[in-house]
């Protein structure tokens, strides 16, 4: 506890504390943090990190960061992947060499006796391909793994996108099914089939994804291929009732719109229950009927899930009944001191304000006269809504501009103070505001930089508790929470098209909302190198088009 920190923790079990104390693992005396993942989370959590107070290791089985969104447009040459990638070592190297970087996988964590096994990849190394690495603090931002749920043949017939190296099959495997189609001897069916290009799962990258190639077909293929150029087309697959479904309403049939005008298929109400070599089986929702669809190649895409060593982790520290790794509001792993998650890896588990109810009351009702007043409550509702949020997105949603408001009984009269029953029953609602956070880059890169700046200012912080009041047990949190800040979302549709939806309620579609994109992409790639590496793909290809050398 003497070199710092440890005791922000407090409401961590204080066995554990104890037992990093004893264990210095670094020769400097500064403490050990180990960050599994070099993705938007990891990334962003190492570039914010002040070295000069700890040590740091970093394993990541990739020895670069990729900048994802970028990648449908690496799946049909728009980009070239060399573009969208970033040298960890270069990442780190500013940092004066005191990052150290591992190229290895982790295969377990071991919070027991804190400590982590890895595994490096190269083949034919000489030497030991496993080590273990010992740290006081884990950073696990690991990211998710694709789910097939368990669809039979997905794996073996399926494309994904979700590293650099599946956006350069997919590329290739376009390319091979025109050179394919083309062959002689071949019947218009099979061509046809050769040239049916399934995706399934109409979410953002799904449906970026079919926009691309749409454009790559339409602007580059057609005219070196164009025997076969009628033969092409493109079908997306989606369960629920449309695409882009957790976008704005109008952009979601914006681009259902588009798509039509296109001549992209959209089949909603769908579920694919068998992919095989040559085609997709699928049962169609609203009659119960099968359909089988032949196919040139499928690109799978519904959804992420938990990647085998982190659903081990969970079973040791009694996560196991859970789908993915939950933190608390600090990102801290729940049952596990010491270790934090941040990213795809990880959802924040919001506190309800239910269970605390009591401990609030009692907190708030300074003069312990079992009644709480309106100045009482106003005292304490700015540290409650920094930790249930879900208060003011309430108080937001039912325009309720005063707390007055809330006291208000069953027939509507202003109360001016109110027992424990009545405060239940004026906050009743407020937990149906839970939102859980998506899995984008955006959350993970704000949550990154939200740890680093913890383990930054944690000594201080320590000293002065600048945070909210932590109801039950006596004092302050020495941080704010994590809040997560939406900036907004894109969606490109092809053909110098996109939608987004901006904060405030701010819908934007079509060609303008394009050069938006441009612009935000641009300005969000991590170097200058990249930066100048991605204007000038975008400017190669409006110029000589996309390559379709395989
Ligand atoms: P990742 O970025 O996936 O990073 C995980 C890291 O962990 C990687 O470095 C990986 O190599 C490493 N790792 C994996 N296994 C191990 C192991 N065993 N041991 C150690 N390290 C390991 N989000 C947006 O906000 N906007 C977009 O436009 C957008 N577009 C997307 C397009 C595509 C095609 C995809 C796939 C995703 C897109 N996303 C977008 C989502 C976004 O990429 C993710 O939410 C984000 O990458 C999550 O960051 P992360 O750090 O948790 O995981
Ligand atoms: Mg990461
Ligand atoms: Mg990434
Ligand atoms: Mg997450
Ligand atoms: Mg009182």
């Amino acid at each position: 506890i003497s070199s710092g920190g440890l005791i922000v923790y407090a409401e961590c079990n204080v066995d554990s504390n104890e037992k990093v104390v004893q264990k210095s693992r670094s020769d400097s005396g500064k403490k050990k943090i180990v960050v599994l993942g070099t993705g938007w989370a990891g990334t962003s959590f190492l570039k914010d990190m002040d070295i000069s107070s700890y040590d740091i290791e970093v394993v990541s089985p990739r020895n670069y960061f990729a900048f994802t969104p970028l990648l449908p447009s690496v799946t049909c040459g728009t980009v070239e992947a060399r573009s969208v990638v970033e040298p960890v070592r270069n990442i780190i190297k500013k940092r004066s060499g005191e990052i150290q970087f591992w190229e290895a996988e982790c295969l377990k964590i071991d919070p027991e006796n804190h400590k982590v096994l890895c595994h490096s990849l190269v083949e034919n190394l000489v030497g030991e391909n496993d080590f273990a690495l010992e740290y006081d603090y884990l950073v696990v931002a690991v990211g998710a793994q694709v789910n097939t749920f368990n669809t039979s043949g997905v794996l073996e017939h399926c494309h994904f996108l979700k590293e650099v190296e599946d956006a350069q099959r997919i590329r290739r495997t376009v390319i091979d099914c025109f050179e394919k189609a083309v062959l002689p001897g071949l019947s218009e069916e099979e061509r046809r089939t050769n040239l049916h290009f399934v995706i399934v799962g109409g979410g953002p990258t799904g449906v970026e994804f079919a926009a691309e190639l749409h454009d790559f077909v339409h602007e580059d293929l057609v005219k070196l291929y164009p025997s076969v150029k009628d033969l092409v087309k493109i079908t997306v697959i989606q369960s629920g009732d449309h695409i882009l479904n957790t976008f704005d309403e109008r952009i979601s049939s914006f681009a259902e719109q588009k798509f039509q005008r296109d001549g992209i298929e959209v089949l909603t109400g769908c579920r694919v229950v068998s992919v095989s070599e040559h085609s997709v089986n699928m049962k169609v929702k609203s009659t119960g009927e099968y359909d089988v669809v032949p196919h040139g190649m499928v690109v799978w895409s519904t959804g992420v899930g938990t990647r085998p060593f982190v659903k081990d982790f969970m079973e040791q520290i009694g996560q196991g009944k859970r789908w993915i790794l939950a933190t608390d509001e600090w990102l801290r792993v729940t049952g596990c001191p010491d270790v934090y998650a941040i990213g795809d890896c990880a959802t924040v588990d919001q506190r309800k304000i239910m269970e605390d109810i009591s401990t609030i009351f009692e907190a708030a009702d300074t003069d312990h006269s079992g009644t709480l007043t309106i100045e009482e409550f106003q005292d304490v509702l700015e540290d409650i809504i920094i930790r249930y949020p879900q208060v003011e997105l309430y108080l937001k949603s039912n325009q309720l501009f005063e707390v007055t408001e809330l006291f208000k009984d069953s027939e509507g009269n202003e109360r001016e103070e109110v027992d424990i029953e009545g405060f239940k029953l004026a906050l009743s609602h407020v937990d149906s505001q839970m939102k859980s956070l998506p899995a984008t880059a955006q959350v993970a890169a704000q949550q990154g930089s939200y740890l680093a700046s913890c383990f930054n200012r944690w000594e201080q912080c320590n000293a002065k508790p600048e945070g909210p009041r932590l109801f039950g047990s006596a004092g302050r949190h020495a941080f704010l929470p994590f809040r997560y800040r939406h900036l907004g979302q894109f969606a490109p549709l092809g053909g110098e098209q996109a939608a987004a939806e901006l904060p405030g309620d701010w819908v934007s579609m079509g060609r303008s909302t394009q050069w938006l994109w441009y612009s935000v992409y641009a300005s969000k790639q991590v170097s200058w190198r990249t930066r100048i590496l991605v204007v000038w793909d975008w400017t190669r290809r409006y110029i000589f088009g996309r390559d379709s050398s395989r």
